[in-house]
């Protein structure tokens, strides 16, 4: 099974890959943690890299699409994977979909983390505070949504259009959403349901209850 996921910063997406990553034996592929590592390790990648990620912009395609493309096709020999941060722009998913169809092994499903930008602040700032990251700055938070607004999230719309996004109400507690999720990719794995233009979206749980 192949799935991506699409969301804000601070929407939940680490958390809910890592476990559905482990419920279904996926390999977990997180573009922002190959990122890290390769300025941990101050690689030359990483290098070019650093000042991006640090001010909370986008890292260059080119740069974004040799480090994940290279995990994909690893993980795409053992049984499939979940993508967490990828694709992040048009030439990103127009990218994976030629590494995808040139080997026959389209994305199952794009999840929509949907969430409202008040909350994700609370999270984001929370957060900042536990992990101490170098680009969780109140500044660099709002930036990392505005840029999301702008970059990423016509993804929603390109996705919808190959008749493979599923939106979860990424609000609640953490287990009721993972439940939401595993819920509707064992209904795909059972139904191995073939990609449609004409699929309606879905929508599952809800703020509300
Ligand atoms: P978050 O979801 O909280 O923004 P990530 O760990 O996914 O955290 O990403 C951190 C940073 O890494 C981003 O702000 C960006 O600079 C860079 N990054 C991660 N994924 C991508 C991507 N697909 N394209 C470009 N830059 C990326």
């Amino acid at each position: 099974m192949r799935v991506l996921l699409i969301g804000p910063p601070g929407a939940g997406k680490g958390t809910q890959a890592a476990r559905i990553a482990a419920h279904f034996d996926l390999a977990r592929i997180a573009t922002g943690d190959l990122l890290r590592e390769e300025i941990t390790a101050d690689t030359q990648l990483g290098r070019a890299a650093k000042a991006y990620v640090d001010r909370g912009d986008l890292v260059p395609d080119d740069l974004v699409i040799t480090i994940t493309k290279a995990r994909v096709v690893k993980a795409n020999t053992k049984g499939g994977y979940i993508l967490d941060g990828y694709p992040r722009t048009l030439a990103q998913a127009k990218a994976a979909h030629r590494w995808a169809t040139a080997r026959g092994v389209p994305f199952d499903l794009a999840l929509w983390f949907e969430i409202g930008t008040e909350e994700l602040l609370a999270r984001l700032v929370g957060r900042a505070r536990q992990e101490g990251r170098s680009d969780d700055t109140e500044e660099t938070i709002r930036h990392r949504l505005q840029v999301f607004q702008a970059q990423t999230s016509p993804l929603v719309d390109y996705y919808r259009q190959r008749g493979i996004l599923v939106r979860i109400q990424a609000v609640g507690p953490v287990d009721a959403i993972a439940e939401r999720i595993c819920g509707v990719l064992h209904w795909h794995r059972a139904n191995a349901l073939a990609a449609g233009a004409d699929r309606p979206e879905w929508t599952l749980g809800s703020a509300d209850g």
